[in-house]
């Protein structure tokens, strides 16, 4: 499932292989993704160039010459492959956009994401996208602003890192090895944690975001041109590893429950 450094990679691609073409046409063979019909969508693209290509937490937008904005949510997983010429174009896909110069892409979800439309003026109160916090890779989160963010808040530390509102990009993913850096459970309420724990968080999220991107994000993702990233099983020191040891001392790591979703611990390092 692609998160902060796989959405960042892609977005960045897709701005400096699409910026300044002019949209043909596009096919929209899976209506359940789209949030206005086929067709309207289609007139609404044509003939429209793409001004600019950037991302808001896990969502991927086109901005339009023509003041149409695109959405693009890659769900669970999606494959979104670039092609220079149309025969070599994925065959299987969902969504299919082409560009003049006969360049274009596909989308094939795995499961299910999202290709949404949205005028200039309609884009701000987007419902999908319009309350998605600051990232961690964005300027203004910086340590002064994530110890602001925690303040007086109450959840448990991973139900809130998880929430958009909150922090745009994290998934469940790298979320096992940014609690287990900061040496926290998943359940810790954030009301108990002090100011070293904040800023041991803090560095953590950074700390294992960046060496994804720095390593290309994840190995199991493909990025606009098919090339999978750098950071694999090898990255990981606790998440995905049940039964093995735990890197700093040796107890065997565990996966529990928590808000639906399973997180890898060392039941040793990171206590309840
Ligand atoms: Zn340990």
């Amino acid at each position: 499932m692609a998160e902060l450094p796989e959405i960042a990679k892609i977005a960045g691609q897709m701005r400096g292989a699409l910026r300044g073409k002019t949209i043909e046409r596009a096919e929209l063979l899976q209506e359940k993704c789209l949030n206005v019909p086929p067709g309207v969508f289609q007139s609404r693209i044509a003939g429209a160039r793409v001004e600019d290509v950037r991302y808001k937490g896990k969502w991927i937008i086109h901005r339009l010459g023509n003041g149409e904005n695109i959405l693009l949510s890659p769900g669970m997983g999606a494959d979104i492959l670039y092609f220079e010429d149309g025969k070599d174009a994925a065959e299987k896909f969902q969504i299919k956009v082409l560009f003049r110069d006969g360049s274009g892409y596909t989308v094939r979800f795995w499961w299910f994401g999202k290709y949404l439309l949205a005028s200039d003026g309609e884009l701000e109160s987007e419902p999908n996208t319009k309350d998605i916090a600051i990232d961690p890779f964005d300027a203004r989160f910086t340590p002064e602003y994530f110890a602001a963010l925690l303040r007086g808040k109450k959840k448990g530390v991973k139900a809130f890192l998880m929430d958009q509102k909150n922090v745009g990009g994290i998934g469940n993913m790298y979320m096992h090895d940014i609690l287990f850096r900061a040496r926290l459970h998943p359940r810790r309420k954030i009301s108990d944690m002090d100011e070293g724990d904040i800023r041991r968080l803090y560095d953590a999220i950074m700390g294992v975001l960046s060496l994804s991107r720095s390593k290309g994000a994840s190995a199991y993702e493909k990025d606009f041109f098919g090339q999978k990233g750098g950071y694999g099983m090898d990255d990981f020191l606790v998440g995905y590893k049940e039964g093995k040891p735990c890197p700093a001392c040796g107890a065997a790591i565990v996966s529990i429950k928590s808000g639906g979703s399973a997180t890898y611990i060392c039941p040793a390092c990171q206590k309840a």
